[in-house]
Formats: C-alpha cells, structure tokens, sequence
C-alpha cells in the first residue's frame, strides 16, 4: 500500500512529548533553582528523591545513582566487598534481557550463566532458577529481571533459593511501580522489594525517565545501602579517607529536582499504559500474532507492549508502510553479541531467547491513547503473509 501525507501516524516514541506543558514548567523552574543555587550534588533534592523512591517501591533505603548499569554493578560489587559473593561466582540472567544486566557482572569477574525465560511472562522463573541452582551449587546469585514493566516472582522457589544462601538482585529497570503476588493478589508486593537488592533505571525512555541519565539502588539491608553508597563516592566514609577502591557514581542534583516534579505524574503513566495495553488485547485477533498475558494477579507497568509472531519483520515493515512505527525489545541476545560470543555459560538451552529474539515487536504505547490501540490493532488484523 502507498504511503500518503495525509495517512495517519503512530510514532514509536516522541520523547518530548512524553512531557505536558506544565510538566515542562514545573522542571525548567526546578531546574533553574538548582543552577541558581550552586548546589550540584550530594543536596536536599537528591536526598528528598531517595526518600520518595524507597516510599515508593516498599524499602527502607534508596542510593541514587549516575544509571542503571552502575546501580546493578554497585550492587555486586557491595556484596563482594562484605564477602557475600567471589570472583568467579556464577550468576543467573535472563538470555532474553538487555545487554546491560550482563555488563557489569562480567567487568566485576563473576560470571554469568544465562538461562531462557518462562514463555508465559518473557521472565526468568525462580522455580526453574532453584532446578539450576540445583544442578550447579557454583552459582551464587539470581538477576531477576521484570523485563517489559511485568514483575516476576514465586514465594515458595524465592525461599529456597535463599536457604541455600543464594541472592535475588532484582533489575527494575523497567519496572517501577510493578508488583508481584507474595501468597496472593492481596499480598502483593512491589518490585524492588522482593529480593535481596533492586537495581532502577532513570534512563530517559523508561517508565520514570531523568533528561539524561540516572538510576539508584533499592535495599532493606542498610549495611548493603551504607557499602553502595560508600562505593559510589570513591569509596570514601568521610572526606579524604577511603576505605574502598570505588567508583564515582553519583546523581545529580538537577536531575533529582526535575525527576521530584514527574514523580506526581508516575501513576498517571502507569495507568493509562495499562489502558493502552488492555485495549491493544482486546483488538488484536490476527492467528499470527500473540499478545502478552495480562495477569490478573500482578500490576504491570508496561514499559514495552510488545506481541510476538514468526514473521517479525514481515509484520515490522506492513506496519512501517501503514504508519506504525515499532521497536524491537531485543534483536540480538546478549550471548550473541560480538562481545560475548562463545563466551557466555548457559544452564540448559537458549533457544527460547534466541527465538524471542526474532519473534518480539514492540507496539507503541508511551504517547498513544487507548483509541489509537484499537486502531493500531486493526491494521494488525489486516496483516497476512
Ligand atoms: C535500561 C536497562 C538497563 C540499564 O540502565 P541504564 O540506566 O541505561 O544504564 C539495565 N537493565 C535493563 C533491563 C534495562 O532495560
């Protein structure tokens, strides 16, 4: 079909509209207090933001930090500096999650061993992580990532995992505001606050974006938020006195003032991408094309809307030639990468991961009304191979 001007489209992601007019006020004018004040870090707003976040996500501690990366990477590192965790420790990932949960695993010397996701949720299963552990008493920790915004978690294979002494880091970075069931849907629990340790992305695309880059660690452990927040400045207790070789991975005040002026907003967000994703559910009939589950027993907070099909880029260039613009949530998993190729252990097959990787499309949902989802989903509808 030919692609007119006056055809309707759906961009994939519109960073600047994401922001209302009077958001946009409210963090110029939080922003020029900031540059006004002379006060660039370490200050009342980052503090006031770590307060607002721990509230949030249900723990007693929040360090904000320079990005996500760093925040799984200071995570790691603080426990092998209180000697929970060795070089050459093994750690379970995901083989469908972003290339950026591994980084900082190997630059530390522990290595990770990938495993393929559930096919229900696209999330590593704690219950299939135990039957790992099981077999490979070597690995020490758990990376459960809530990949797309849906938090993952089961209370009976997370218990024991921790009675054989192995640690549940959580990457959130694509979920903030996401909860998990504990016994129950009454007893749900947010993300971040189901493992040992909770790793946040402020990246600008993500749920709770900063104007640049931001993210912070999540712990209820304070010896673990005291050893983050020492590595994170030098790794110094007090000025000019260092007691860890670390790192400088700090926030800066201006973008926890102007995050402070989005958080209000957050469950907003939330919501209408929920609304935006039932109503794509709700439309999408194509044979071809599978939609997520929509969990009765979580809140999801729907980072990515992504649908799965064996003809991806088939369907990924009907939709550009319709005026759908769409992403892909990853076209490559990590073991794949140049830089990791034939170097990454793995606990069973990854062939899932690798299917994934040809089979996900992400659907627009960040600056998109229910309306336009219902829409949207037609065209999918009218897709045939
Ligand atoms: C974005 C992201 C990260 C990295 O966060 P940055 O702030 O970009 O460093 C890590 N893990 C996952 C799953 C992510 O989506």
């Amino acid at each position: 079909m030919m692609t007119t001007d006056s055809q309707k489209r759906f961009k994939f992601i519109d960073l600047a509209a994401m922001s209302s007019p009077e958001l946009t006020d409210r963090m110029v004018r939080a922003a020029e207090e900031v540059i006004r004040s002379g006060w660039f870090l370490h200050g009342r707003h980052t503090e006031n933001f770590e307060r607002r976040i721990a509230e949030l996500c249900d723990v007693s501690s929040c360090v904000a930090v320079s990005n996500g990366l760093d925040a799984i990477r200071l995570i790691f590192r603080a426990y092998m500096e209180l000697g929970r965790l060795r070089k050459g420790d093994r750690v379970l990932v995901p083989g469908n999650t972003f290339i950026a949960s591994v980084l900082p695993l190997s630059d530390l010397g522990l290595v990770p061993v990938m495993i393929d996701p559930s096919e229900t949720d696209y999330n590593l299963s704690l219950g299939d992580a135990l039957e790992a552990v099981e077999a490979d008493d070597g690995i020490k920790a758990v990376l459960l990532v809530h990949l797309y915004g849906t938090a993952s978690w089961e209370r009976e294979a997370a218990a024991r995992l921790r009675s054989r002494g192995v640690l549940i880091i959580e990457d959130m970075a694509q979920a903030i505001g996401a909860e998990a069931p504990e016994t129950g849907f009454r007893d749900s629990r947010k993300a971040g606050s189901l493992g040992d340790a909770a790793a946040i992305s402020f990246y600008p695309t993500k749920n709770l974006g900063a104007l640049g880059d931001g993210g912070a660690v999540l712990t209820s452990d304070d010896t673990l938020a005291e050893t983050v927040r020492v590595l994170a400045n030098y790794g110094s207790d007090r000025r000019y006195h260092h007691i860890m070789q670390g790192y400088n991975c700090r926030m800066d005040e201006i973008q926890a003032a102007m995050m402070l002026e989005k958080l209000p907003w957050l469950a907003d967000v939330s919501r209408r991408r929920d609304e935006v994703a039932r109503a794509y559910c709700g439309s999408i009939d194509s044979p071809l094309v599978t939609a997520p589950g929509i969990f009765g027993d979580r809140v999801q907070v729907w980072h990515q809307f992504v649908v799965r099909t064996p003809y991806r880029d088939e369907l990924k260039d009907f939709l550009a030639r319709e005026g759908v613009e769409t992403d892909i949530h990853y076209p490559v998993p990590p073991h794949l990468q140049p830089c990791y190729m034939g170097r990454l252990l793995s606990a069973g097959s990854l062939a899932l991961s690798e299917r994934l990787a040809s089979e996900v499309l992400s659907l627009p949902i960040v600056n998109t009304t229910p309306g336009d989802a219902v829409e949207i989903a037609a065209v999918i509808n009218k897709f045939q191979i």
